[in-house]
This record gives structure tokens, C-alpha cells and sequence, in this order.
């Protein structure tokens, strides 16, 4: 595959064609070497390496200078043309990029891959050899600047065999790398099911970037399903998801010759990563950072959540797209970013398994029980520095001294942590995380005597090797240092023997160490012949000079500088050795410590926010005592209000569908979302803000709450809802957890009220799910008489002084009113205009037809005829008599009597069939 194959869909990146071979071999060298490497990365802009600054040129520097607002100017011609040109220095070059990668550009390197002393030996004017040394691209990240530390930046592909799809996804700046199989079974069965279950799986994910293949990249049905995802696909030649190719790839990375021992891939679970193997290489131009191999996730294990459920219900965006006001920003209590990505995680993908989640509540209670130990962890844990964006960088030859230092104190915090661990009594999974974090004394030992203490950025920059450390560096580093000493002595004699008490030796980088002399001594200096001093520059106000003398002391500082920045070099090398050969143990601690910091954080989170341990099991159970919403109650906390007020449920088989009635601003929504939080909550493995929850096993939670346009995809807000809400009768289960809020509000009243209560009745019937219904119809209640599992219940209100007060508590019964116009007032609607509101409603009152809807509650039991039919299936009780025996006629074969006496025999059936109607 070679890079000029990616495509990108990003219809801001715009980069124009480059000017044909023939132009391009009129340019100067320079120009033809630009254009030879931009032809082989025409997706990217080009950063093109000179001296310290990276260039870009044409188009390129065009897009770039108005993405970074940095100036734009020229230099040189190229097809007549002046050539556009923009620069950014390469110490801040990491700023850029990542500006350039959040505006949606890819970015490709190009570095001098070879000393210019061998250019030169080629001939006086050849250019340095120039070469693409890494494509950044938003899922290729690995620098702590260009990503965000508490988040997962994972490249995902979606993998495919025949007609089966599978999922992959990769953080290569940890080496994380699952792989998932898609089932249709876990999705709508229909067409675009399949998608469907990878749009929830990416919403799970939420991946910077999507490798597709072209085939399913042009196909319209994928297009429709994955419209969220158009700005982060990339498509890939169908051939770099030939799965042959995946395994033999995978097998050569792992150095295996089978990969059953990681698991029991399907032909597109090996599709999908075979093409983030191939990209990630493509990318970093062949070399692999620790890539962990791939582990296999089951989607039957995990609580499946569609991607409009995850948005309503605010886990990791409150709906104006912000962290703050989410769940995760809510609940998030980690010290560390590996913490944080990994509660992040598991909020995403709770889980189905009644013991895993006790192991993970087990961790919780621990720590909840253990407050001294907690604490003193979470001390050590806030210093833990990221070892495995570390460990990646070194892995990559992309790391520093810095990253090396990282990975010896987290270690070190590692080992601190699991002997604190040690006198305690914990429960099996923090013995499995002690395991993981190991010991490590020999590297630890081994990091600790090399590195220095104060430690520069970047390897070039030496210095960051302790003294002491090794003999030889000690040498040179003494004798460079004895130059510098040297240089001062002879500037000190220079000044002495001239009589200048200005002159100074100086050094940059063109001239080397030079004398120099301000102009008012000019004619004191002693010059060659006569003198010492040889002349090599005049600037404004001042001369430069160099001598015999500090020409040789420089010889002899530089040559011993050199020596000590090399050998450091070796020095740094043989310690990212001697890490990356541990890589496996190191990246093992960093998962222990991550494990750790989320059960410390979430017994934190339960002992200061006063949550309990819920009780999962396999039961349809859902009894929840004194529950409460955990984002409304911190906001309300932190604003000083009134403390929020707790609310219990309990949807047991027979009363399992709520119908919530009540004002408008009484707390409906609220309490319907903090159920499928708290569900959300103690499947992922934490305490859950209520008293006490028993909880039956939720295998898909959905939710229908707040509207908003969708015009990306030319959906109207009541389209949008009508979707949501199709999505749900279709695929709702009875181990499901569905919340709905006020259903059929986005069309006419009556259009509104028929859909809301021909949802409730399906909701019972077909679905059979645990479910919450809030609605301002308050008409639907008459359906409690024919419904044996609906219960109903009201926010309760006060009226007192003319004035309504709000309860937040709810209560079985009916609401008595909407109060919306008093709402209404609250909010600050004119006057006048409330008080013919108030009018108009008396009116509308007085006129109602209540008989005729309470008639509707006894006609209406849509699915009577399908209560025991599976889901899916239609109302229909089957062909009548009349029916059959009108089938069974061939009118062309029948004689005249024959037809005759079937007329009667047809009026015989009609009349039986108005009888027993009658009757
Ligand atoms: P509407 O029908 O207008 O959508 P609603 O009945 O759904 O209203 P919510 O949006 O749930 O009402 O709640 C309105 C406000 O009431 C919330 O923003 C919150 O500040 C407060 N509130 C809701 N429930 C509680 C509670 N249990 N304790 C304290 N305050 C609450």
C-alpha cells in the first residue's frame, strides 16, 4: 500500500493538485525535492525540514497559513509563479501540528535523513536527503501535547468478511487494542442492523479517526448509519482489509505461529486489524510501537447503550456538548489521566456479568471501608506520572530523557503502592492489580543511578545522565568542562594583555568562539601579522577575531563535547533498551496503577457523596430506595440550593411500566434519568447515589428524552424523536431498561396523544421492558384499567397562598394538573398574556370529551390478540371464517348453483358474525 492510496473525507482540507513532473523539473533542486515527497503524501501538508524551521510551500502553505493565522509570504518562482511559503519553528512545532490535527489536516514530516557532511561529499551543491519520517494523523497520536491527557485516542476500523462486519480500535499512544465482533442479533434486525450495532460501538468509542474500506465507504446504507462519523473516516484500499493478510500480519507482529492463544477471531475481527496494523505503520513509516495484543470483546458482555441514548442521557457531554454538566464529569474523582481513561471506559460499556460487577463493587467497597489507605494511595497515586503514553513514546523512538524519568518514578510509585497494599486484606481484584504492578527493583535501580535530576526536554540537548552513572562520560564531560574554564582564563589574559576590559570570547553557532571588540578599542587590538588576532567579521559596533590559540582550545572543547553527547546518546539508547525489553511487565503496572486509582477515586466518590453499593443479579428486578440524580444533586449542591430530594422505585414484573404524570418543572425528567444513571452506574462497577438498589440485570438501556433538530440529516425535531422512539419499540426486550419523556409533544395534540398511547400499550405488550413514561397526556392514565403492569404515579405538587410549590417527590396517583401556564408565569410570559391563557384553558376545559377517551381505554387494547406472540409480531388473531372460506374460492371453476349457494352460505357467516358481536 503506499500513502498516495488514503483518502481523506474532510471537506476542509482542501490541498490542491501539485504542477505537473514537467514544471516540477524546471524548479530548482530544492522546489524538485519538495514536490518529489509532496507527490507521495498528497493528502497531507508537508513539513519540510530546514535547518530549524519547517516549511511549507504552494497550496500547502496557502491552507496552513490561514488554519495557524501565521504570515504567509514567498520565496522563489515556480512555473512563473511566486511560490507561497510559511514556516513554524521546530522547538514549537508541536503547537502547530496540533492545531492543524484538530482543524482536521494530516501532517506529514519530512526530516534530513542524512548528515550534510555526506551531501557533501557528493558534490558542492547537493541537497540533504529529505524523507517523510511520520504521517500525524488524528488517531496516530502519541505526544502529550497533541492529546488529551484523561482521554482515549483511539484509531478504530471497521473490518469486514462476505457480509459480516467486525470492529477493531487501538490506542497507540498506550498500545491498548481490542477487537470486537458485530452481531446484527444485538441490533435491529433489519437492514443496516449491523451498522447500526457498530454506530453504538462507536459512539461507545468515540475514535479521532474510522478506517474504512472504499467498497463500504461508497455504500449509501453505511453513509446514512455512520453520518455522525463522516469527518473521522478515512477509507482504505479494500485490499488492506484482506483478513489472509490481517493474520499473517498479526502473527509476524506477535511473532506467533497461530493466534489462538490470544483469542477466537472472526475473519472480520481480523480484517479490521489487519488495517490498523497496516496504518499504523503506514503512519510511522514502519515503526510499531508496543502494540498489546489484541483481546477479544464480547458484545453479549456488556450493557448495550445506542448512541442517541448516550447523548440524552449526558454521560460524556451535557446536550450544549460540554464535559462539564456529564455524568463523567460529575462521578470523575482519578488522580491520574490513565485513571480517567479507564473510568471513562467503563462508563461507556457497563457490564452484563452479575460477577464481574461484584468484583469491580468489591474494589469500591474496599476502599470505601479502608479511608487512611485510600488516601494515603491516592497521595502517591496523583504523582504517578503516564507510564504508558511513556512507555509508547520510548517504544517509538519518539521518547526523551523525561519519558525514561517517567517510567522510574511511576515504577517507583508502583512499588510504594503494592507494599501499602500488602498489609492489608483486599479483595481479589486489588490482588490481581498488586500483581500487575510487580516489582521492577532491577530497572527501577538501573533508570534511578542513570538519569540526572533536572532533565531536558530533548535527547540532543545531553546532560540528562547522572554523573557518577559511567566512567568514561565522567572523562569527557571534565575535560569539555576544563575548556570552558580554559576560555574564560584566556579571555581574561586577552583582556590583561590588550588593555580592552570589554572584550569578551563569545560563540554561535556560525563562527565557533571569537574574540570580540567594541569600536572604541578597534585600534588596540593586536592584529596579524603583528598580533594574534586574525580578523573574521565586522558587525555594527563591534569586531569579531579569533586566534591560534582559542581555534585549538575549541578544537579540543568541541571534540570532547561531541564525545560526551554521543556516548550519552548510547547511554540513553541502552536505557530505552532496557525499558522496551521490560515493555510488557511496564505496560502491566501502568494498567495495575490505572485499576487502582479508578477504585480508590470511586470509594472516594461513594464515602464523600454518600452512595451505597447496589445489589445486581440476574432477577427482573428494579427496586431502588432513596435514589438520586447525580449531576442534579452536586450542581444544586455546589449552587447552595435546597438539597435534593431523593425519590424510590420499584418496577417489579407486575407494575414494571411507570406512567408519570405531573407539572411541568416538577422533576419528571430528573427522576426518569437518574434511574437509568443509577442502572448505568452500578453495571459499570460503582456505588450508586440512592439508599439502597436491588437491580436485575439491564441488557439495553435506552432513553427518549429532550429533542433537538438533526438537520445535518434533515430530520425535524419531531422526525428526530419519532426515530429515537422507533428505534426503541423495535428493539426493546423485556431485560431492557427504557425511559421515555413526554412522547408525541413535537405534533399536534391529538396526532401526539395517539402515538403516546399506542407506545404505552406496546411498551407493555410487546416489549415487556422495565420502563419509565412521563407524560402531560394526562389521558393515558384511563389505560391503567386495561394495562395489569401499569402503574401510575405523579410528581406531587402544593398549592399554597395562590402559589404552586414544587415537591420533587413522586407518589402514586394521578397529577391534577400541568400547571403549565403558572410555569409559564415563573418564566415571565406578559401578563396579559397569562391571563387569557387562563381564559382560553377554562374554555378548552369546560369542552373536553372526556367520556370518549375513557370509552377509547376499554376499545384499545392494540395487542390483546399478541400478548404471548414474540416481539416483533403483529396483532393479528388470524383469518375469520368469512376469510378462509373467500380464499378458498376459484371463481372460474365454479358452475352457476355452485356460485349461488355459496352466496348464501357467505350471508350465513356474515349474519354469525354480527350476532356474536352483538352478544
Ligand atoms: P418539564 O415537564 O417542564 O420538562 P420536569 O417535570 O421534567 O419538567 P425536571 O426538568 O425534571 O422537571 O426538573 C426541573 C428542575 O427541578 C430541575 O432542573 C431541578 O433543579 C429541580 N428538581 C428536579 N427533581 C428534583 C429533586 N428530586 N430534588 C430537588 N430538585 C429537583
Amino acid at each position: 500500500m503506499t500513502q498516495t492510496q488514503v483518502k481523506r473525507n474532510n471537506s476542509d482540507v482542501d490541498i490542491s493538485p501539485l504542477p505537473d513532473e514537467a514544471a516540477a523539473a524546471k524548479t530548482t533542486p530544492m522546489m524538485a525535492q519538495f514536490l518529489e515527497i509532496k507527490a507521495q503524501h498528497p493528502d497531507c501538508l508537508l513539513f519540510y525540514r530546514m535547518g530549524d524551521f519547517y516549511e511549507l510551500f504552494l497550496d500547502d502553505a496557502v491552507a496552513a497559513a490561514g488554519a495557524l493565522d501565521i504570515t504567509l509570504t514567498k520565496r522563489g518562482k515556480h512555473q512563473g509563479e511566486d511560490i507561497p511559503m510559511c514556516g513554524v519553528p521546530v522547538h514549537a512545532a508541536e503547537a502547530y501540528l496540533s492545531r492543524l490535527i484538530r482543524k482536521g489536516f494530516r501532517v506529514a514530516v519530512a526530516e534530513q535523513v542524512e548528515d550534510p557532511k555526506e551531501a557533501k561529499k557528493r558534490g558542492g551543491k547537493t541537497l540533504v536527503k529529505r524523507d517523510v519520517v511520520r504521517v500525524l494523523t488524528p488517531g496516530t497520536l502519541t505526544e502529550d501535547n497533541l492529546l488529551d491527557a484523561r482521554a482515549h485516542n483511539y484509531l478504530a476500523a471497521i473490518g469486514c468478511a462476505g457480509t459480516a462486519l467486525g470492529l477493531g480500535w487501538l490506542d497507540i499512544s498506550t498500545g491498548e487494542f481490542q477487537l470486537q465482533k458485530i452481531s446484527p442479533a444485538t441490533s435491529a434486525a433489519k437492514d443496516g442492523g449491523e451498522l447500526a450495532a457498530v454506530a453504538a460501538a462507536l459512539a461507545r468509542l468515540s475514535p479521532s479517526e474510522i478506517l474504512v474500506s472504499e467498497k463500504l465507504y461508497a455504500d449509501p446504507v453505511f453513509a446514512e448509519v455512520l453520518a455522525d462519523w463522516k469527518d473521522h473516516l478515512t477509507s482504505l484500499p479494500d485490499s488492506t482489509f484482506d483478513s489472509a493478510n490481517a493474520a499473517a500480519r498479526l502473527k509476524g507482529l506477535y511473532k506467533v505461529a497461530a493466534l489462538d492463544a490470544f483469542g477466537d477471531f472472526s475473519r472480520s475481527e481480523l480484517s479490521a486489524a489487519g488495517a490498523l496494523i497496516a496504518y499504523v505503520e503506514l503512519t510511522q513509516k514502519g515503526r510499531l510501537p508496543r502494540i498489546s495484543p489484541p483481546r477479544a470483546i464480547l458484545a453479549q458482555g456488556l450493557m448495550e447503550i445506542d448512541p442517541a441514548t448516550l447523548r440524552n442521557l449526558e454521560i460524556f457531554q451535557s446536550i450544549s456538548g460540554n464535559r462539564e454538566g456529564s455524568l463523567l464529569a460529575t462521578i470523575d474523582t482519578t488522580v491520574t489521566g490513565a485513571g480517567a481513561r479507564l473510568l471513562a471506559a467503563r462508563l461507556a460499556a457497563p457490564l452484563c456479568d452479575v460477577a464481574a460487577i461484584g468484583e469491580r463493587l468489591d474494589m469500591v467497597g474496599f476502599f470505601v471501608e479502608a479511608a487512611p489507605l485510600r488516601q494515603s494511595l491516592r497521595d502517591n497515586l496523583t504523582h504517578c506520572p503516564d507510564l504508558a503514553r511513556a512507555l509508547s513514546r520510548l517504544s517509538l523512538g519518539r521518547g526523551g530523557p523525561r519519558d525514561l524519568a517517567a517510567v522510574c518514578e511511576g515504577l517507583c510509585r508502583a512499588r510504594d503502592i503494592r507494599g501499602a497494599l500488602e498489609r492489608s486484606a483486599p479483595p481479589v481484584g486489588i490482588k490481581a492489580a498488586m500483581g500487575a504492578l510487580g516489582s521492577h527493583s532491577e530497572l527501577i535501580d538501573r533508570l534511578s543511578r542513570g538519569l540526572a535530576g533536572d532533565l531536558p526536554m530533548l535527547v540532543r540537548d545531553g546532560g540528562f545522565i547522572a554523573s557518577g552513572y559511567n566512567a568514561a562520560l565522567d572523562e569527557l564531560r571534565v575535560l569539555r568542562d576544563e575548556g570552558r574554564r580554559l576560555i574564560a582564563a584566556l579571555q581574561a589574559r586577552y583582556i590583561s594583555e590588550t588593555n580592552i576590559p570589554s572584550l569578551k570570547i563569545r560563540h554561535n553557532n556560525v563562527l565557533g568562539y571569537f574574540i570580540e571588540v567594541t569600536g572604541s578599542h578597534l585600534d588596540k587590538v593586536p592584529i596579524a601579522p603583528e598580533g594574534p588576532f586574525i580578523h573574521r567579521q565586522t558587525m555594527a559596533g563591534a569586531t569579531r577575531f579569533v586566534s591560534e590559540e582559542l581555534t585549538e582550545l575549541e578544537q579540543k572543547i568541541t571534540h570532547a563535547a561531541d564525545k560526551a553527547l554521543g556516548l550519552e546518546l548510547k547511554l540513553f539508547d541502552d536505557l530505552v533498551g532496557e525499558v522496551t525489553g521490560r515493555a510488557e511487565d511496564v505496560a502491566r503496572a501502568a494498567i495495575g496503577l490505572a485499576c487502582l486509582d479508578v477504585a480508590t477515586a470511586s470509594g472516594e466518590l461513594a464515602a464523600v457523596r454518600g452512595h451505597g453499593r447496589p445489589h445486581v443479579d440476574n432477577s427482573f428486578d428494579f427496586e431502588i430506595k432513596a435514589g438520586r440524580h447525580p449531576v442534579v444533586e452536586a450542581a444544586l449542591k455546589e449552587a447552595g440550593a435546597a438539597d435534593f430530594i431523593a425519590n424510590d422505585i420499584d418496577l417489579a414484573p407486575d407494575h414494571r411500566l411507570w406512567l408519570i404524570t405531573g407539572p411541568n418543572m416538577a422533576g419528571k425528567s430528573t427522576f426518569l434519568r437518574q434511574n437509568a444513571l443509577i442502572v448505568l452506574m452500578a453495571q459499570a462497577g460503582f456505588y450508586v447515589p440512592a439508599a439502597s438498589a436491588r437491580i436485575g440485570l439491564v441488557d439495553r438501556l435506552f432513553s427518549r428524552v429532550g429533542a433537538a433538530d438533526d438537520l445535518a440529516r434533515g430530520r425535524s425535531t419531531f422526525m428526530v424523536e419519532m426515530v429515537e422512539t422507533a428505534v426503541i419499540l423495535n428493539q426493546a426486550g423485556p431485560r431492557s431498561l427504557v425511559i421515555l419523556d413526554e412522547i408525541g409533544r413535537g405534533t399536534a395534540t391529538f396526532d401526539g396523544l395517539s402515538i403516546a398511547w399506542a407506545c404505552v400499550e406496546h411498551l407493555h405488550e410487546v416489549n415487556r421492558a422495565r420502563a419509565l413514561f412521563a407524560t402531560h397526556y394526562h389521558e393515558l392514565t384511563a389505560l391503567s384499567a386495561s394495562l395489569k403492569a401499569l402503574s401510575l404515579h405523579t410528581m406531587r405538587v402544593k398549592e399554597w397562598e395562590g402559589q404552586v410549590v414544587f415537591l420533587h417527590e413522586v407518589a402514586a396517583g394521578v397529577a391534577e394538573g400541568s400547571y403549565g401556564i403558572h410555569v409559564a408565569e415563573l418564566a415571565g410570559l406578559p401578563g396579559k398574556t397569562i391571563s387569557r391563557a387562563k381564559q382560553i384553558l377554562s374554555m378548552l376545559e369546560k369542552g373536553e370529551q372526556s367520556g370518549a377517551l375513557a370509552r377509547l381505554a376499554d376499545d384499545l387494547p392494540l395487542f390483546a390478540a399478541g400478548n404471548d406472540e414474540p416481539q416483533g409480531s403483529g396483532p393479528d388473531s388470524g383469518p375469520s371464517p368469512l376469510e378462509v372460506v373467500l380464499a378458498k374460492i376459484a371463481p372460474d371453476d365454479l358452475s352457476a348453483r355452485e356460485a349461488l349457494d355459496l352466496i348464501y352460505e357467505l350471508k350465513a357467516l356474515v349474519a354469525d358474525k354480527s350476532a356474536a358481536e352483538k352478544s
